[in-house]
């Protein structure tokens, strides 16, 4: 018996040795020391010894069963370092790689034309008025010398709300409210959005307009025409010729639209210009005197000019953007490049 207990003691420090993970070893302490165990199998002859040799045989059996718990005990600490180990080396951060750049955003290509815009009538003593998007017949239409059935509706592709108001078709309506306030002289800029119900690569039914209105004594054509072409030079570069043409407009008279000599050939012609030369910038006018009779302002004392652009065929123009949708789309490989 003395001498199976050493052998399992050896074959027990042996298997312990090989044991690489906290599972088998686990197992390994139930095969050798559990109540089923190798050990305890052995000591059950414990009862055919003679009484000299019980406690010799009680006493080795207690050092091979200590000797295996210590073996066993060793081995656990030293799997559960190397497991402590492991885990740690696998879930490292290493501090010194360079972080990652978050992309610093930008201001939208229409926001910064129209920033442009405003920029170089601010510096001409301009104010800025903003009024609703949503008006009524009296604002958009009527007071602008468009009275109900004239054709110039039909230009408008207007949006209807049911109970009759519209979705502003330009900005025209603010001239009118800065007019009602009676506060004169006035020289201002309204900037802001506009609706009308086409769609196509030149039509948005959601675009931007930049109006100007100079209402006050003695103002005169001349003024306009200057205030236009210097504005102009100022965004299309100081080199370029203007041109105004005779038109038509309800709400002025005269009315003009002003041509910028073509910036990608200069007035050599080319596709952008139509092989005109000239590219079409905005309306403008004196006042009519009907407009004036809607707000109350006296035509005969007063005089003024108006004139209106839109934001998105500067920016095309500038930029060379051949489909208006692009503006809207919100695809940052076309809001990148500017
Ligand atoms: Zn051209």
């Amino acid at each position: 018996m003395q001498v199976k207990l050493k052998e399992l003691q050896v074959s027990a420090l042996s298997a312990v040795a090989k044991i690489d993970s906290l599972k088998s070893l686990e197992d390994l302490r139930i095969k050798y020391l559990g109540k089923k165990g190798e050990l305890t199998a052995i000591l059950s002859g414990l009862g055919g010894l003679s009484k000299e040799e019980r406690p010799l045989i009680g006493k080795i059996s207690n050092e091979v069963k200590s000797a295996i718990a210590a073996a066993l005990d060793a081995r656990w600490a030293e799997l559960e370092n190397q497991e402590i180990q492991q885990k740690l080396a696998s879930e490292s951060i290493d501090i010194t790689l360079p972080g990652r750049r978050i992309p610093a955003g930008r201001p939208h290509v229409l926001t910064t034309t129209l920033a442009e815009i405003v920029e170089v009538f601010r510096g001409l003593g301009y104010t800025v008025a903003d009024g609703p998007e949503i008006e009524d017949d009296f604002h958009n239409f009527e007071a602008l010398n468009i009275p109900p059935n004239h054709p110039a509706r039909d230009m408008h592709d207007t949006f209807y709300l049911d109970d009759g108001r519209v979705l502003r078709t330009h900005t025209s309506p603010v001239q009118i409210r800065l007019m009602e306030q009676g506060v004169l002289p006035i020289k201002a800029i309204m900037p802001g959005r506009v609706y009308r119900c086409d769609a196509d690569t030149t039509h948005s039914p959601v675009f931007h307009q930049v109006e100007g209105l100079v209402v006050g004594e003695n103002i005169t054509f001349g003024d306009l025409k200057g205030t236009l072409e210097l504005f102009l030079k100022r965004m299309f570069g100081a080199e370029r010729r203007v041109r105004f043409r005779n038109s038509f407009f309800p709400f002025t008279e005269p009315s003009a639209e002003v041509d910028v000599e073509c910036f990608v050939c200069g007035g050599q012609g080319c596709a952008l210009c139509k092989n005109t030369g000239w590219i079409e910038i905005l309306g403008s006018g004196s006042v009519d005197p009907n407009v004036f009779q809607a707000v109350n302002i006296d035509p005969e004392k007063y005089t003024g000019f108006a004139f209106g652009l839109g934001v998105e065929r500067i920016a095309m123009l500038k930029y060379g953007i051949k489909d208006i949708r692009l503006f809207y789309a919100s695809d940052l490989r076309f809001l990148r490049q500017f």
